[in-house]
């Protein structure tokens, strides 16, 4: 008796591999250069052409839709590039993308689309730390995983996925922690899965609201505001932190030292902020921990808000989005506890 299961073949996934640029798309004057390169050089079908063996796992077509580094990735590029996978999504002959990003910024990009998608289909944003020229390049068995997990059965519903160094990241905890090793992308609580032998494993799911259960889609979004971030430090200067409240932004997070504590050389700006209808968000520039409500500042009385656990630059997309909604303060606090 054989206990071996048979199963059907099923047909292979068909996958929309989007391009916007990155170390991924990289080209170095030598093999030894794996951190001084061109940036954003390669085009998305000679990067795939490099990778024939993505061919035995999925269909895949091809979009080059931005060619630049993702710190020039701004509100109109985000939007843009979630519209286009939205409308892709939408379509019966597709049943995953990979977005190749540069991955300075890939953590704000996927957070965004993690919550303004509107679809169960995996969505996989994947980059490099070394360019294809480089020895010991992580961009093609990176870009593998990445079709490996969107054309993957089990990535479904668990929203927009970071694929990197042999990890699977939910979009909601994953931050770039180093400038140039491999080992660059990090989630506080642990990446929900790895790739082995070319086969995705989960081993936990996404605890907080994520695309089809978000409260924004990309499909009513045309433009979101302006918010700042002030990142504290030693001798706070006070016309600086005023500058940026003068520079027309919605809100600030401010990515405060330690557990959201505030220089009191600067508590007055900040209170007058919400006073002329600026939202203040405390956060923590430690890079771990809650921030907690009421501790350091009295948040009731300020009105202002505070992040959660979320990193600053990921507060910033977070906060965007709640700002296209109710512009009202319990509802914007709710949007760090339930994202
Ligand atoms: N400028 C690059 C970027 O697009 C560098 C980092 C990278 O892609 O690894 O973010």
């Amino acid at each position: 008796m054989t206990r071996d299961i048979v199963m059907a073949a099923r047909p292979k996934a068909r996958i929309v591999l989007i391009g916007t640029g990155g170390t991924i798309a990289g080209h170095g004057a030598s093999s030894i250069n794996t951190s001084a390169y061109d940036c954003s050089v390669l085009r998305i079908d000679d990067i795939l052409a490099d990778l024939p063996v993505a061919a035995s796992i999925a269909d895949i077509r091809t979009e080059q839709l931005f060619q630049f580094g993702s710190e020039n990735f701004g509100n109109a590029q985000l939007l843009q590039l979630g519209k286009r996978i939205s409308s892709l999504l939408k379509r019966d002959n597709v049943d995953g993308i990979v977005v190749t990003h540069g991955t300075d910024t890939i953590d704000e990009t996927a957070y965004f689309l993690h919550l303004t998608l509107k679809s169960t289909k995996p969505v996989v944003v994947v980059g490099a730390m070394r360019p294809p020229s480089a020895l010991s390049s992580d961009g093609p068995l990176n870009l593998y995983h990445a079709i490996v997990v969107a054309a993957s059965q089990v990535a479904h519903s668990k929203g927009t996925l970071v694929v990197a160094n042999d990890e699977i990241h939910t979009a909601r905890d994953v931050v770039k922690t180093n400038t140039f090793k491999q080992d660059a992308f990090r989630s506080p609580y642990g990446p929900l899965g790895f790739i082995v032998e070319g086969k995705p494993i989960f081993y936990r799911l996404p605890a907080r609201r994520h695309t089809t259960e978000s409260e924004w889609s990309i499909d009513e979004i045309d433009e979101v505001p302006e918010v700042g971030i002030i990142y504290a430090h030693g001798g706070m200067n006070d016309a600086m932190v005023r500058a940026m409240l003068d520079s027309g932004v919605k809100a600030v997070i401010y990515a405060a030292t330690g557990n959201g504590n505030v220089a009191t050389s600067i508590v007055d700006s900040l209170v007058d902020a919400r006073l002329r209808g600026i939202h203040v968000v405390r956060g923590s520039r430690t890079g771990g921990g809650v921030v907690i409500r009421n501790a350091a500042q009295p948040d009731d009385r300020y009105d202002w808000l505070v992040t959660d656990d979320q990193v600053p630059h990921k507060a910033r997309i977070l906060m965007m989005l709640a700002l296209t909604g109710e512009n009202c303060a319990r509802k914007l606090q709710n949007a760090f506890l339930n994202y």
